[in-house]
């Protein structure tokens, strides 16, 4: 059979989502993946006795009756029990006013409580509040899970606007702006804060909704097991299919013959031939250094020139001798005491606990992790020149974080027992993720709008997957990317493309 192996580069989500999909359309996949482990960045760890999760915070569409839940059913990965639903979105708490407000997943009580705090800014509540409510539902995730750009012919695109008819109005003018824009109206500093930081600044008003929309139909989750919770099925599921997994197998090159894909070259040497390559890897080292940069048209160079990178993040996690009974999942902090990192200050931390769930830490312990965005150039440049003095600055990190918590949580520096300190040169260490970009593309209002197609001019057999041809990244969007990869390759022969 024409096409009949396929080497894939990446055990992410999206690597893995392409080995599963792969097996049930009757190809055999090999997937090489360079970390010790799978998931990529939806990565869980052990220290001590503490489970750390490094990667997914919410899972959307989580229950039946959303096609994401039916793509998680397809992959083995919608085991009942496994996911908690997510009663609210967090709480935001001011250190310096002392505000808090808790964002409440009933959107009439939340527009309240928002309007609360500042009725000057009515209007502008309701518009977001509209927009979540108008983003319920999940048509409008069937049409986020459709077909990849080179599948999809402009007739194709007619009809998504025609099904996207009753929240057409939400892409567009207000709503289609990026959240930062929006908020300027508002006249409480605050809550423009809050409204900033719900999810990016950068992301459109409708990305917001759309969570929010979610968050309404009870279709956000906690993983109860972390990522590692949700990746194992799925890698269990690929290898009762038959398919094979390589780890610690970092791909150095992309063989190419007669300007097509057909195989891979590994660190070690080997090379493992196949008739078709799928990178569901990083996308600026599969473009320009697997493949040499000799398929990268303008288009494609110009994107990695000018689009924006997600910021990459320092994750601070603690395992600690207490409990944090009544204590929100999450909670985004405005710092009293902003905190210096580099040329950075840092004006905010969010602070996940994972008091939903017993399988982080030992009975009457708790995980809880401190996050803040970094710069790459600071964390790359102290470990390239001093690996001492990039130790040093972790703990100095670790040590001034916990200061402030100390403050929210009297006595907790003193129940430490684990530190673990994650930065964006850890993210690339262990992910290759461009400028430890863990997301990849920034969701920004145009980036997120714009197709970016799998394949590359010149080069046939060849497919990519993942958050770098899926701008904003996400579980869902990379599961999709992995699914519509083999798509492609069922249409390319002519094979009719199967789910079960
Ligand atoms: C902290 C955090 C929180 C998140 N929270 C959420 C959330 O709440 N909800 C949500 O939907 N999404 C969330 N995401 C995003 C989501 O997890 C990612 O977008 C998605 O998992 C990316 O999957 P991927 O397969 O495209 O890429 P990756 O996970 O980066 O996988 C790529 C894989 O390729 C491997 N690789 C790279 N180069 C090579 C090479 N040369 N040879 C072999 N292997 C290679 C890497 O080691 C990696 O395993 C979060 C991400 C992070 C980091």
């Amino acid at each position: 059979m024409a096409g009949e192996t396929i080497a894939i580069i990446g055990a992410g989500l999206a690597g893995l989502a392409a080995g599963v999909y792969a097996q049930m359309n009757g190809y055999r996949a090999h997937i090489f993946e360079h970390h010790s482990q799978p998931g990529g960045v939806a990565a869980t760890w052990r220290r001590g006795a503490y489970t750390i999760e490094g990667g997914i915070h919410f899972l959307m569409g989580h229950r039946p009756g959303n096609p994401m839940y039916d793509l998680y059913r397809q992959l083995g990965t919608a085991a009942p029990g496994s996911v908690v639903n997510m009663e609210d979105y967090g709480r935001f708490v001011d250190e310096t006013s002392g505000r808090i407000i808790t964002l409440s997943s009933d959107l009439d009580r939340l527009g309240a409580d928002l309007k609360a705090f500042s009725p000057a800014d009515a209007g502008a509540i309701e518009d977001l509040v509209a927009c979540g409510k108008a983003m319920r539902g999940p048509e409008l995730w069937s049409l986020g899970m459709g077909d990849p750009p080179e599948l999809s012919p402009w007739w194709g695109q007619i009809k998504q606007l025609w099904a996207l008819r009753r929240v057409f109005r939400f892409y567009g003018g207000k709503f289609g702006r990026p959240v930062v824009e929006f908020s300027k109206s508002f006249h409480d500093r605050w809550l423009q804060q809050v409204v900033n930081n719900l999810f990016m600044p950068e992301v459109p008003v409708w990305f917001v909704g759309m969570l929010l929309g979610l968050l309404a139909d009870r279709q956000m989750g906690l993983l109860v097991e972390g990522s590692h919770g949700f990746v194992q099925p799925i890698v269990h599921k690929f290898k009762s299919l038959g398919g094979q997994i390589s780890y610690n197998a970092t791909v150095e090159e992309i063989v190419v013959e007669d300007a097509a894909a057909a195989g891979v070259r590994l660190a070690d040497g080997a090379v493992h031939r196949s008739d078709v390559v799928i990178s569901a890897a990083d996308g600026h080292s599969t473009i320009f250094k697997l493949l040499g940069g000799h398929y990268a048209d303008a288009k494609t160079k110009a994107r990695f020139r000018d689009w924006r990178l997600v910021r990459p993040f320092v994750m601070l996690s603690f395992g600690v001798a207490r409990e944090f009974p009544g204590e929100p999942h999450f909670t985004a902090f405005l710092l009293k005491e902003p905190l210096q990192v580099g040329r950075q200050t840092i004006g905010g931390l969010g602070l996940r606990i994972f008091n939903y769930t017993d399988r982080f830490a030992p009975a009457g312990k708790s995980v809880i992790q401190a996050s803040f965005e970094s710069e790459w150039d600071h964390w790359n440049a102290l470990q390239n020149r001093d690996r001492s003095a990039y130790d040093a600055e972790k703990a100095r990190c670790a040590q001034e974080v916990l200061r402030r918590l100390d403050a929210r949580f009297p006595g907790i520096a003193s129940q430490v027992e684990v530190t673990d300190v994650a930065t964006p040169y850890t993210t690339w260490r262990y992910t290759r993720n461009w400028q430890g970009a863990y997301e990849g593309w920034l969701p920004t209002a145009r980036q997120i709008m714009t197709p970016v197609t799998r394949t590359l001019p010149g080069l046939r057999s060849f497919v990519m997957a993942g958050q770098w041809v899926m701008p904003g990244g996400g579980v869902p969007p990379c599961l999709v990317s992995g699914k519509q990869a083999i798509q492609i390759l069922c249409k390319w022969h002519r094979k009719s493309f199967v789910t079960g």
